[in-house]
């Protein structure tokens, strides 16, 4: 699963997760609190993120995560 900020573009990938907010990798977005802020622009909520999806349905790799 990987959900994009609609604000600033940043990405959560389950795989990387994120350290530094205290979600070890591999942390499933499910277990991110929805009240959870995005990290890099503190605008949006988790509620706000974008699922990304490829074509077929499904997530998209592991090296889109990085920017
Ligand atoms: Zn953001």
């Amino acid at each position: 699963m990987m959900a994009q900020c609609p604000e600033c573009g940043y990405r959560y990938c389950e795989s990387t997760a994120n350290p530094r907010e205290g979600f070890p990798p591999g942390t499933p977005w499910d277990a991110v609190p929805d009240d959870w802020n995005c990290p890099d622009c503190c605008v949006r909520d988790k509620v706000d993120f974008l699922i990304l999806t490829d074509s077929m349905g499904n997530s998209p790799g592991i090296d889109v995560c990085r920017k």
